[in-house]
């Protein structure tokens, strides 16, 4: 049996990529790479430490499923989705109509109690004693629109 070079070549190659890999999955201090594991609520954009009061804090409108805000830090518009097990995070993609692309999932805090009902289009939240209203994604899209209206242009020619 004749031992070819090449293969062995590969061989010593794929190694040395195995243990490039390995060693990169290591570094930054054993966190978890996987963003679906996040025990945190981070923002997806600029990964700042959220938590849900600070989401409701920031909220802008809700949907069925999603409630939209502002993250406190980079102002980016992002939702999160309290399940009943877990809260989802993510970003809103570039349409017209609400549409989450989630990002992670991250664990309710222990003991944690949250309260809501939606009344004539606007959702209640209650977190510890604390109250959140925030208005469906169609009652705040006609509020912009008649904000815009009372805008004039300034200098109008009659
Ligand atoms: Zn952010």
């Amino acid at each position: 049996m004749e031992s070819n070079p090449s293969l062995l070549l590969s061989l010593i190659l794929l190694w040395l990529i195995w243990r490039a890999f390995l060693f990169l999955k290591k570094e930054p201090g054993n966190k978890p790479r996987n963003p679906k594991s996040n025990p945190e609520i981070v923002c997806p954009t600029c990964r700042a430490n959220l938590s849900i009061e600070k989401m409701l804090d920031a909220s802008v409108c809700f949907e069925p499923g999603a409630i939209v805000f502002d993250c406190p830090d980079c102002k980016d518009r992002i939702y999160f989705s309290p399940y009943e097990n877990h809260i989802e995070i993510g970003r809103l993609g570039c349409s017209p109509v609400l549409d989450p692309i989630p990002f992670a999932n991250s664990d309710y805090p222990e003991n944690f109690k949250m309260k809501s009902e939606i009344k004539n289009g606007v959702l209640q939240i209650q977190v510890a004693g604390k109250e959140w209203r925030v208005p469906s994604v169609k009652i705040f899209l006609e509020e912009s629109r008649s904000k815009a209206k009372t805008i004039k242009p300034r200098a109008e020619n009659s």
